[in-house]
């Protein structure tokens, strides 16, 4: 297997604050690509992203990798919103993709925060903003302020006081508030992107056994672990299938137990 010395991170948010690290225990050095990733989509009203997280992230790869010359590159999509089954609980989910220009491979991690600094209110004036801003844990936390929810924004990054008082004076009435969502404007986003880099290290660390592409790994998971009580299949994942995204070689391999009764259609119908 052999990795390169260099990648080009497609960045404009001090991303490579959380992914150098870890890509530099394989002897990867990043070379940020100052590529506009706001063009691929923002999080605020301006530019809705277009296609799917891992097709966002590839076009930012790969912008990268044109920008810079580099054989390979990597790039990062989040996404938040509400969670699509816990009321009001937020979802985050984020996509980390390592692009190779030459053979076409991705390599890709994916996680999903239950916990992220997602939030929002409406107020008129610094006072009524304080509740939420304690919240979000502002100014560590930048915010953005815009007329309405659907609108442009008066200000992204605001992580002052002063400043944000004076874009609310900016509206008549009640002002939109909600946690800037950029990497280097909100920790909590830099910190998960920052695990999910070292588990895409990790992960490019295995080579293919068939290729000796590197980043051989845990692809998927198939239902079926059968109920300890009557042995019924369960939903819960009864096999685990590495493989490698250069060659297609896979390898399925059983998962050893069996699952609790409280996930048995027929135990717990
Ligand atoms: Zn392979
Ligand atoms: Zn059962």
């Amino acid at each position: 297997m052999t990795l390169p010395d260099r990648a080009a991170l497609g960045t404009l948010h001090g991303k490579e604050a959380a992914i150098a690290p870890p890509l530099s225990t394989l002897g990867i050095t990043l070379v940020v690509a100052p590529i506009d990733t706001d063009a691929f989509g923002t999080f605020t009203a301006e530019t809705p992203r277009q296609g799917t997280m891992e097709q966002a992230a590839r076009a930012k790869a790969r912008a990268a990798i044109a920008a810079t010359g580099l054989r390979h590159g990597i790039a990062s999509e989040g996404a938040f919103g509400p969670h699509p089954y816990l009321p009001f609980t937020p979802l985050g989910q984020e996509v980390l993709l390592w692009h190779d220009a030459e053979t076409g491979q991705d390599v890709i991690e994916r996680t999903r925060d239950t916990r992220p600094n997602y939030d929002h209110h409406e107020a008129a004036t610094p006072e009524e903003a304080q509740p939420f801003l304690t919240r979000i844990n502002f100014p560590e936390t930048a915010v953005i302020v815009a007329p309405s929810a659907t609108c442009p924004p008066f200000a992204k990054g605001i992580r002052d006081h002063e400043t944000l008082a004076a874009t609310l004076s900016r509206a008549t009435g009640k002002s939109f508030l909600q946690t800037d969502m950029r990497a280097h404007m909100n920790p909590r986003r830099m910190s998960v992107i920052a695990s999910l880099a070292t588990r895409l290290a990790q992960r490019l660390s295995v080579p293919c056994p068939q290729c000796h592409a590197p980043g051989w790994g845990l692809l998927a998971t198939d239902p079926g672990l059968p109920c300890g009580e009557c042995d019924t299949p369960t939903r819960l994942p009864a096999f685990d299938i590495h493989g490698c995204t250069a060659c297609g070689t896979t390898d399925r391999r059983p998962r050893p137990g069996t699952a609790d009764p409280a996930h048995c259609p027929t135990c717990n119908p």
